[in-house]
């Protein structure tokens, strides 16, 4: 099985490295624009912990949107299903900072991965915590076993002071009454767990329990029930790529979630998590050469949830 998935991995990594590398780079957040467009790497955990991997995988990266999966997850274990009270489960089918929608919805954002369902989850997280900032650290160290997975300052600096989008949202759904803390450190909790940084392999890791029924991999820890883990990979199939969450699911098939630094994680339950990262976006926000890998990956392997 390892072996068969690693010679397809192997191909797929060496076809695309040969292909033009189409899109850009995020530069609304001038730190992100920094990052080497041409890197490349992929990874791909199996539940028994075997892993295989390609290209700049030691390489860490800012995974933010992806962030936002995770810090639903926290919450959702604290509070459960009364979370569902500010934070709807609809596709958007507009992009991550759309204002538009919240007018009409009364300030309940569509869905936890649009920036406007973060942002709420992170002011419940600041409702539920002494020091919201360091609980979340805590526990993506606990998902991925390691220490050293940190926040990036200069990221989450460069998004405060270029981010009057997120600060707009964050002042609207306050409007709303769906805000209850002051905005700026709502704006600053939010930006911090965006700036997360991790390579390929440990955001397979992290991502694991959600392939394996809630449970941690490495000491079968239950972080979320099987129903809880249904319902967030259900929201990241059809919620998890912004206005192109109808194509991701139609090209490969898989529950996932992308990120403006270039990652995309995706899960195969009961199998895998794949990791891809390559930093130019396509005009959607996705990265181009991730949702080719994914894409060619799944077709080749003739394995996806449908
Ligand atoms: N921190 C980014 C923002 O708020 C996250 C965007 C993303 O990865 O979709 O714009």
């Amino acid at each position: 099985m390892n072996h068969h998935y690693q010679n397809i991995i192997a191909s797929i990594f060496d076809q695309i490295k040969a292909e033009e590398n189409p899109g850009a780079v995020a530069a609304y957040i001038p730190e992100l624009a920094h990052v080497d467009p041409n890197l490349f790497a992929v990874s791909l955990k199996l539940l028994d912990g075997q892993s295989i991997d390609y290209g700049n995988h030691n390489t860490g990266f800012s995974i933010q949107s992806i962030s936002k999966v995770l810090l639903l997850c926290m919450v959702y274990k604290e509070i459960g299903e009364k979370i569902w009270e500010r934070v709807d489960v609809e596709p958007s089918g507009n992009p991550f900072n759309s204002l538009v929608q919240l007018e009409s919805d009364n300030g309940i954002p569509r869905n936890p991965f649009i920036n406007a369902g973060a942002l709420v989850i992170s002011d419940i997280l600041i409702d539920l915590y002494d020091d919201p900032s360091t609980a979340f650290l805590d526990f993506v160290r606990d998902l991925t076993d390691s220490v050293s997975i940190n926040y990036s300052d200069v990221v989450t600096e460069s998004e405060l002071k270029n981010g009057f989008r997120n600060a707009a949202l964050c002042n609207f759904i306050k409007s709303f009454g769906n805000i209850k803390n002051n905005p700026d450190d709502v704006l600053r909790l939010y930006s911090q767990i965006c700036s997360v940084e991790m390579n390929c392999l440990e955001l397979c890791t992290a991502f694991s329990f959600l392939a394996n029924g809630g449970k941690k991999t490495s000491d079968q820890k239950q972080i979320l029930t099987k129903s809880q883990t249904k319902r967030v990979n259900a929201i990241m199939q059809t919620c998890g790529f912004y206005d192109e969450s109808g194509e991701f699911s139609f090209r490969v098939g898989l529950p996932g979630k992308s990120g403006v630094g270039g990652g995309i994680v995706a899960l195969f339950p009961g199998r895998y998590v794949i990791t891809v990262w390559s930093p130019k976006l396509n005009p959607k926000g996705n990265s181009y050469r991730g949702m080719k890998f994914l894409e060619l990956f799944t077709t080749a392997t003739e394995e996806s949830i449908f």
